[in-house]
Order: structure tokens, then C-alpha cells, then sequence
């Protein structure tokens, strides 16, 4: 229905109500949920304080990297505004595609202008024009309030020529994905900004150095920037006094699956598997997959970890499944999601994803003898170390983590073999 609307032009007014309903569910507590600024809020703080003193609370704040790899942002910006070349860009990553997560969904539905104050403090600090909101396709319903709200900013002079007299120029552009999972890749989404195929780039050079049209560009996600205008206003400190050593602050997680509670929680960093499952109902549990498909799953023997990059790094996805669950039918979703999505490009991922569901299935439907599982393995490591990017890197993993868990179910499902007495499987295998 959506592709036969946007192929008629048909204006979002004139869309069926039903294609805009949004139960998000949002359990609205929590240091940076809590905090919301009002607008002009955090750019006023940031002028009153000076740029540089303001990286540098942003810097003590500890605050990493909220799309899941928790690179230092002080640090990248900093990277960013020490290149020679001028012209500088600060793009939100909105592409929000992996399963599982939807709390940037929830954040620009209700909290858009606290994340375009971010990205506006960002480009103060870095000294950028010129910004990106890169929209994922399926929030389109978000477009037209998102537009609007840019457009109350201008009017209110915290965008455009001389923002609030401070002689910064800054505008924000929004720009729609098509609904490729790949572009939530940050290089990928660049060449997509830049009008071309959403294939990832050899990284470094970094998009701080060489991001868009080659200039320096820093990429960050929705949550970050959002994080990051509460710290302008709060302090660094405000925001350390949370979470761990390595991960600072809280996350914002967005929680699925068999609990009673789902929704977005927001949690301090350390906080253990088994706290968050207690927060939103869940008991029964056979096992949670942590940071979607491309994170890692954990039995309900390791509930006692802890969600920090130093243990369970994750973008948010937090998805919960009881014993009623069939393990090797998720791993197979999970596993053809992942062939699907391949951007084809190189070929470790583009073949190698494709033959993993295959021998996956072949074993799943029970025509798999324990050769094939050595064989699926062997293939899962050889995607993993010689994909060019982070989707190959990763598409492995909801067969590896379960691998390494669950091996007897695996087994369970091989073809029943008679040998001949006396044969020994283990030694010829070996
Ligand atoms: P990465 O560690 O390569 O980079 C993280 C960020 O730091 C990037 O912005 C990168 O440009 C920057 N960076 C890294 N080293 C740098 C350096 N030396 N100098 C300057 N900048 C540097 O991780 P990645 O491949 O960009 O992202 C992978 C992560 O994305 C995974 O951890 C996964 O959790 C997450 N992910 C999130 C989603 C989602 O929907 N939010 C989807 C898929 C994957
Ligand atoms: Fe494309 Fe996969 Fe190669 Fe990444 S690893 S470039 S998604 S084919």
C-alpha cells in the first residue's frame, strides 16, 4: 500500500490514518528521558560556556558511541574539527534497521528536538554548514513532523544564518533510506547521501577524515546526539556519575519479544541481563539476544552479565525469547535475513551468506550429518574474518553464539546414520 501511495504522489495528509498508528509503549523514565531540554536550551548553555570547554564536558562525560561500537564521540569530533580541509559535515545516523531495535523510532517521534540541538552543538564544536538526518525508508510517517520541527527551529533562529547571534551558520537535510539494511553501515550511508549505491567503503580513511563528498564528516547515531545536548546542558559530570569504568551513562534499549513489558527502557550501563528482564516482566527465559542478529546470544545460564562495552556491548536491541521458543528456527530467520540483505559487493559475504542458509537449512530440515555442521562452522569463520564490512563481519554470529551454546541441538536435528561396527566417526572427522 505504502509503495502504490508514494508511486500516486499522494500528499501524507491524504494517507490512511492506520499506516501512522505508533504504539510505542515508552516507559518514560531515566536520566536522559527524564532531562529533556527545552529548545535553544542546550546551544545557549554551549555559547555561554564556550565551545571548546563544552567538547571538553562532553569529553568527561565519557560518552561513547550509542550505535553499538561505542567509539569515544569527544574523540571524534575532536578528530573531525583538527582536519585541514574546512568544509565539514555532522550526519545522524537514523537509518535504524537492525532487529529488534526501534528506540530511535521513539526518540524522534518524542524527542526530535533535543537530537537536531545535538547535532547543532556538534556542528558548533567541529565548525560544520551543513547536517543530515538519514531517515530510515519505513519511518517515513516521521518525515513531515520532522520537517516542520526544522522549519519551528529556523523560525526560532536555532538554525540557519547566525544561529542565536553567535555568527554560526548550521541547516539540517533529511534524507530518506530505501529501506536497505546496509546503509545503517556509515560509509554505506555516505555514498547513499552522495546519491549512489549504498556500498560500504574501505574504512580508514574514517568519515572523520574522508566522509562526505571526501570531506570530514562525523557520523553518529540518533541517540548520541540526543545524549550529547543533555551533557551541554547538565555537565559532564552529571552524566559520568552513571554506569561503569569503560561505559559511561545509560542506554536506551529497546526491549522485544516474551516479557510482559516490552517497550523502551532506559537503563545505567553495568546494569545485568537478569535487572532488565525483571524491569519489563520476563521470567521463563530460555535466552536473549543481545545487540540484535549482528550481537551475540546468551543462555539463560549468563543472565548475571552485564550490558556495558567492556561485557555485552549493544546498539539497544534487546530481544527475549522463553523456553516455548524453537532456537534453530530464530537462527534461521536471523541467518536469511542476513543473505538478504548482503549489499553483494564482495564476495565472502555475497556467496558466503548465501551457502550458510543453505547448509543451515539443509541441517535444520534434518538432512545434515555431523560433517555439514563442521562444514557450516568452518564457513561462518571464513565469512567472518574475510567479509569487507560489518554486515559480513557479523552474519555468522547467530549461528556461532548459539553454536558454542547449544551444540546438542544442533545435533538433535542430524540425519540418523548407521555405520559399520567398529567405525569411528570422531577420528575421521578429526
Ligand atoms: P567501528 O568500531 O568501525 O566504528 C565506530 C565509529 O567510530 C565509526 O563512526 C567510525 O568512523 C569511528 N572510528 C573508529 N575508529 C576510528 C578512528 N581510528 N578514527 C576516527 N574514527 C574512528 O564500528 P562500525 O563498523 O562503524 O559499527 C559497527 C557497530 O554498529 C556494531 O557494533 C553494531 O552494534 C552496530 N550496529 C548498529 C545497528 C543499529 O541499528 N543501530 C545496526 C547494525 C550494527
Ligand atoms: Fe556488502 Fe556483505 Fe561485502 Fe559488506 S560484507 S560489502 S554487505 S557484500
Amino acid at each position: 500500500l505504502i509503495a502504490e501511495l508514494i508511486n500516486q504522489q499522494k500528499p501524507l495528509s491524504e494517507w490512511p490514518k492506520h499506516l501512522f498508528a505508533v504504539n510505542d509503549n515508552i516507559q518514560q523514565t531515566g536520566l536522559l528521558l527524564a532531562s529533556a531540554i527545552t529548545p535553544g536550551q542546550g546551544l545557549t548553555t554551549t555559547f555561554t560556556r564556550g565551545i571548546t570547554q563544552t567538547l571538553a564536558e562532553i569529553d568527561l562525560s565519557g560518552l561513547r558511541g550509542r550505535g553499538g561500537a561505542g567509539f569515544k564521540t569527544a574523540l571524534k569530533w575532536r578528530f573531525c574539527s583538527e582536519e585541514p580541509e574546512t568544509e565539514r559535515y555532522v550526519v545522524c545516523n537514523a537509518d535504524e534497521g537492525e532487529p529488534g531495535t526501534f528506540k530511535d523510532r521513539v526518540l524522534l517521534n518524542s524527542y526530535a528536538e533535543q537530537v537536531f540541538e545535538g547535532m547543532t552543538i556538534a556542528a558548533a564544536i567541529i565548525g560544520a554548514k551543513q547536517g543530515f538526518l538519514y531517515l530510515r525508508g519505513e519511518y517515513l510517517f516521521l518525515y513531515e513532523k520532522l520537517l516542520a520541527l526544522l522549519e519551528q527551529r529556523r523560525q526560532a533562529g536555532l538554525l540557519g544564518q547566525n544561529i542565536l547571534g553567535q555568527g554560526i551558520t548550521f541547516d539540517i537535510e533529511i534524507c530518506l533510506g530505501a529501506g536497505a539494511y546496509i546503509c545503517g553501515e556509515e560509509s554505506a550511508l555516505i555514498e547513499s547521501l552522495e546519491g549512489k549505491m549504498g556500498i560500504p567503503r574501505n574504512r580508514p580513511p574514517y568519515p572523520v577524515s574522508s566522509g562526505y563528498l571526501g570531506k570530514p564528516t562525523i557520523v553518529n547515531n540518533v541517540e548520541t546526539y540526543l545524549a550529547a545536548a543533555a551533557i551541554a546542558v547538565n555537565g559532564g559530570a552529571w552524566f559520568a556519575n552513571l554506569g561503569t569504568e569503560k561505559s559511561k551513562g545509560t542506554k536506551i534499549l529497546s526491549i522485544s519479544g516474551d516479557c510482559k513489558r516490552p517497550g523502551i527502557y532506559e537503563v545505567p550501563f553495568g546494569i545485568t541481563v537478569q535487572a532488565v528482564l525483571d524491569l519489563c516482566g520476563a521470567d521463563d527465559v530460555f535466552g536473549v539476544q543481545i545487540g540484535g542478529p549482528s550481537g551475540m546470544f546468551i543462555s539463560n545460564q549468563e543472565l548475571h552479565r552485564k550490558l556495558a562495552f567492556e561485557d555485552l556491548a549493544t546498539g539497544g536491541s534487546f530481544i527475549i525469547f522463553d523456553n516455548s521458543r524453537e532456537l534453530l528456527a530464530i537462527v534461521k530467520n536471523f541467518t536469511h535475513f542476513f543473505a538478504h540483505e548482503s549489499c553483494g559487493f564482495c564476495t565472502p559475504c555475497r556467496v558466503g551468506t548465501s551457502l550458510l542458509q543453505k547448509q543451515l537449512d539443509k541441517i535444520v530440515d534434518g538432512h545434515g550429518s555431523a560433517g555439514d555442521v563442521v562444514a557450516l562452522e568452518e564457513l561462518c569463520r571464513l565469512i567472518k574474518q574475510y567479509s569487507h564490512c560489518g554486515l559480513g563481519q557479523t552474519a555468522a554470529n547467530p549461528i556461532l553464539t548459539t553454536l558454542e551454546r547449544y551444540p546438542e541441538i544442533y545435533q538433535a536435528q542430524l540425519k540418523q546414520i548407521s555405520y559399520e561396527p567398529g567405525f569411528d566417526l570422531d577420528a575421521a572427522l578429526a
